[in-house]
Formats: structure tokens, C-alpha cells, sequence
């Protein structure tokens, strides 16, 4: 879930492709009623199973048929206007001839059915309305078909990915999830619904409920769910319940409470990763061309909608940032290096690595390092993002001589007592890089030159009393510990 959040702060600043809306609404875009031919459901019976079964929007879309906006927002069900702040009906037609069926959504009037599906789409949009296309299993319609009618248009367009109609699956050949990924992969973006196609009521062979979708929308008007389903901003089902799916350059994510498994699926319906469970993230590889889901239930299925990798945001790199307890002093400087003052806005920092300008390097978001010698040094720290994005910051350490007033007695002492203990200590406690060197450095170094400039120095003396473990746990939880706390937190692993 913490991806969640970071996803939501990121949308509301950043403008992302689908942002998210206030709520979510449940609704039909196909259904029949005695205005039909083949349906005897009265409008108002239709409408008012509708209302009390929790939908909050239905198309009316009857066969080359359509009733006026005026008729709907009328509808009495016993003794109650349907229309009202918690339900709406959504004029429409189902375009209907011999080889298609295509539903007009929030369309203004009747309009005839165009010999092809391009024909009738363009005269949909002339409107102002959605086009969707129905049940094409039923009517033999391939991916290919679809893809080359739609090649020139530019619109938002809606496939059935699935209804609940008895009799529009075919037995055999590609589904409508086929078709809708055949589509897909050619580069043709429609949104995939689920519908009921209802003809009668509950108890007949084509009843109310089996497909629906739920629409991710600002307000429960007209305008605000055909805008939001217009960017993709909702998922269909046919029992499935989602909670929220988001994405960014980075992932895709589903948040399903009550699924079994969720399905991620590329192009051509490559099955991307599966996740048994109800909540399930991705890792966009950059391959995939597009990433949907698809989600199992006991209850049924549901479906998000694709995302094209290329109509996401590039990545957004991240920013690195040094924080230091001290940026200069005498020879040997102790400095507390942290990054954890580095960001990224539309993911995470997963790595942090320093190189000390002193020909050696370290990884982790703080760490301590030892300046022996003087000199000025350009402290880098390189961060990556969780797409393996850099970003770079360097930091100034000047370092003077310590040595110039001391040289004789401490380098004497320090050469004679230090040159030993320094070695072995910082061999062997301080880490791999500085460990090493310093260890190398440090105890050679000392052993020969001490008396001459700088006899080299311990690092932080350790307490000469035992301290409480408490009081060192507080040193290294503190949001700037000191070099000589973090040295003693490193040396005692
Ligand atoms: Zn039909
Ligand atoms: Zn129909």
C-alpha cells in the first residue's frame, strides 16, 4: 500500500496520464428494453431493478431505437422518479445491422447505422457521443477487421470484452479478450467493457447484471462519467471487485480485495507476470508495449485497462542530496556523510554510492569516512532511482594540516603507539573499503613516517567507559549523528 500513497501525492502535483478521481460508480452501457423488438421489459421496471441493485448509471440502447432524454429523466418506479442525485440514465442506441452492433452512448438523437464500423463510429462522434462496440464474437468480427476499420480514426472507442448475453459467445475461435488484445497489439487503443445486454428481467433468458463497469469519476453527472470514461478511468467486470489500479512509468498496480490472482498481460495477451492473491504490482520491463490486468474472482472477472508505455510520462529522475556534520577541519577529518536527504518523485532511491575523492568509495545512504591526509577532496555521491535512473552531487571536504604544531612528540607517540593499534583496529573493524585502506594506509603509514609531519591519529577515541547500549542507540538514530557515534556504531557490527 505504501506505493499506493506515494502514487496518489505524485498525481495530485505531477498531472499524471489517468490521475484518480473521487469515487467510483457502477454501471450498464448495453441494455434492451420493450422498445426493442425482441424485448418486453418496460423502461421503468428495467431502469428500477437497476437502481435497486446498486448500479448508479445505465445506457439505454435499444435497437435502432432511441428515447428522448426527457422520456428517461420521467421514468416512475412505483410512484418515485428513477432519475435523481444517486442514479442516472444515459441516452443511447444500439446501431444495429446485419454484421455489427454498435452502441451510440449520450448521443442527442436517433441516428442511422453506417454499412461499416468506421462508418458508424464517425457519425457517433459527429454527435458528441462514445462509440462501443458490441459482442464481436457474436457477430465474427476479427481483430483484424476491427484494427483496419479503425486505422484512421481518431477517437475514444469502447470494445466489449465481455457479456453476459447467452447466446453472443462463440464456441470456438478467439474470444473477445483475444480480439481486444489483437487490437491492442496493433497499436489501436479502445477500452474494453463488460455489459449485461439485458433483454428481459431477473427470471429470463437475458437478465439484468451478469457484465458491468465501474467508472472512477469526479461527480455522478452525465459530463464527468463520459469524460472519465473517455481517459480509461474505470475497469469492467463481470463479479470481480477492484479497489483502485494506478500506474506509472515504473509499475502497474491492482488493488483487488476478494480476488484469487491477478493476471498483468502485454502485447498479443503475453502473460507478464501472475500474482495469486489481491493485491499485486508490476515492474514495467520497457518491452511490454502495453500493460493491463486481469483479475480472478470466486464471483467472476474484472479488467483494467491498458496503459501504452509510450503515452506514460518519461521517468522522472531522482535528486541527490549530501548532508555533512563538517566540511573541513585538520587532518585526520571524521565526516559523517549522509544522503538519505535524496528524493525521487515518482518512485524511490535504491542506491546510494560515494566515491570520497581520495581514490577509495563506499555504498549505503550514511556513512563515515576518514580524511587522513590534507588536501581539498570533492566528495560524490552517484543515487538511483527503481528505473536505474542517476543522479549526482558532490560535496567539498578541505582538510588542513593537524600535524605541522605536533609533528614531533605526536608523531613520536603516535608512531610508536598508533601505527599498531590504528592498523589492526581499522583493518579489522571499519568496513570493507575503509578497512581496507585505512587499515593499509593508516598502519603502514604511521609506522614509517611517524615524526615526521603527521603521525596519524586514531580515529574518534572509543569511550573510555563502557557506555549503556541505550545511550549509543540514541546516538545512532539521531537524524545527524556525529562521526564519532556513527564510528562507534559501525565498529561494534
Ligand atoms: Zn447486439
Ligand atoms: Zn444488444
Amino acid at each position: 500500500m505504501r506505493r499506493f500513497l506515494l502514487v496518489t501525492i505524485a498525481a495530485a502535483g505531477c498531472g499524471w496520464a489517468v490521475p484518480a478521481q473521487a469515487e467510483w460508480f457502477k454501471g450498464n452501457t448495453h441494455c434492451h428494453s420493450e422498445v426493442s423488438s425482441d424485448s418486453s421489459t418496460p423502461q421503468e421496471e428495467l431502469f428500477g431493478w437497476y437502481k435497486s441493485n446498486g448500479y448508479h448509471f445505465v445506457v439505454m440502447t435499444d435497437h435502432n431505437r432511441y428515447t428522448e432524454a426527457a422520456v428517461l429523466d420521467g421514468l416512475r418506479y412505483r410512484g418515485e422518479v428513477l432519475v435523481d442525485d444517486s442514479f442516472l440514465i444515459v441516452p443511447g442506441e444500439e446501431l444495429t445491422n446485419g454484421s455489427q452492433h454498435i452502441n451510440g452512448i449520450d448521443i442527442p438523437r436517433r441516428l442511422e447505422p453506417h454499412a461499416s464500423i468506421s462508418g458508424s463510429f464517425e457519425r457517433i462522434w459527429e454527435v458528441g457521443g462514445l462509440p462501443q462496440l458490441n459482442h464481436p464474437e457474436y457477430n465474427y468480427i476479427e481483430a483484424r477487421e476491427i484494427t483496419e476499420e479503425i486505422a484512421e480514426l481518431n477517437g475514444s472507442m469502447f470494445l466489449e470484452v465481455y457479456n453476459s448475453h447467452p447466446i453472443v459467445v462463440r464456441r470456438s475461435g478467439p474470444s473477445s479478450e483475444d480480439i481486444w488484445d489483437g487490437v491492442l497489439s496493433a497499436g489501436r487503443r479502445m477500452w474494453g467493457v463488460a455489459v449485461d445486454d439485458a433483454h428481459t428481467l431477473p427470471g429470463g433468458e437475458t437478465p439484468p447484471g451478469g457484465g458491468y463497469i465501474w467508472v472512477d469519476a469526479e461527480s455522478l453527472t452525465i459530463p464527468a462519467i463520459i469524460d472519465a470514461m473517455d481517459r480509461g478511468r474505470f475497469y469492467a467486470s463481470s463479479g470481480a471487485e477492484i479497489a483502485d489500479f494506478q500506474y506509472t512509468s515504473s509499475y502497474y498496480e491492482v488493488d483487488a480485495p476478494g480476488a484469487t490472482r491477478i493476471v498483468f498481460l502485454g502485447a498479443n495477451g503475453r502473460v507478464l507476470a501472475t500474482i495469486e492473491g489481491a493485491y499485486g504490482s508490476y515492474d514495467i520491463a520497457g518491452d511490454e508495449m502495453y500493460v493491463r490486468a486481469r483479475v480472478e474472482s470466486p464471483a467472476g472477472v474484472a479488467w483494467t485497462q491498458p496503459v501504452y508505455l509510450s503515452d506514460l510520462p518519461d521517468n522522472l529522475p531522482p535528486t541527490a542530496t549530501i548532508e555533512v556534520d563538517k566540511a573541513t577541519g585538520e587532518a585526520p577529518l571524521f565526516v559523517t556523510l549522509d544522503g538519505r536527504g535524496s528524493s525521487d518523485p515518482d518512485g524511490e532511491v535504491v542506491t546510494w554510492r560515494w566515491n570520497f575523492g581520495d581514490g577509495t568509495e563506499g555504498r549505503g545512504e550514511i556513512i563515515a569516512h576518514a580524511f587522513t591526509e590534507p588536501g581539498d577532496y570533492s566528495v560524490e555521491l552517484t543515487v538511483f532511482d527503481d528505473t536505474g535512473e542517476p543522479s549526482r552531487a558532490t560535496q567539498r571536504i578541505r582538510v588542513v594540516d593537524g600535524g605541522a604544531n605536533n609533528g614531533a612528540n605526536n608523531g613520536a607517540n603516535n608512531g610508536a603507539n598508533n601505527g599498531a593499534n590504528n592498523g589492526a583496529n581499522n583493518g579489522a573493524n571499519n568496513g570493507a573499503n575503509n578497512g581496507a585502506n585505512n587499515g593499509a594506509n593508516n598502519g603502514v603509514g604511521d609506522g614509517n613516517n611517524g615524526g615526521t609531519n603527521n603521525g596519524v591519529p586514531n580515529p574518534p577515541p572509543p569511550p573510555a567507559t563502557n557506555r549503556t547500549a541505550s545511550s549509543d542507540e540514541s546516538c545512532a538514530v539521531s537524524p545527524h549523528p556525529t562521526a564519532a557515534a556513527l564510528w562507534r556504531l559501525l565498529t561494534r557490527r
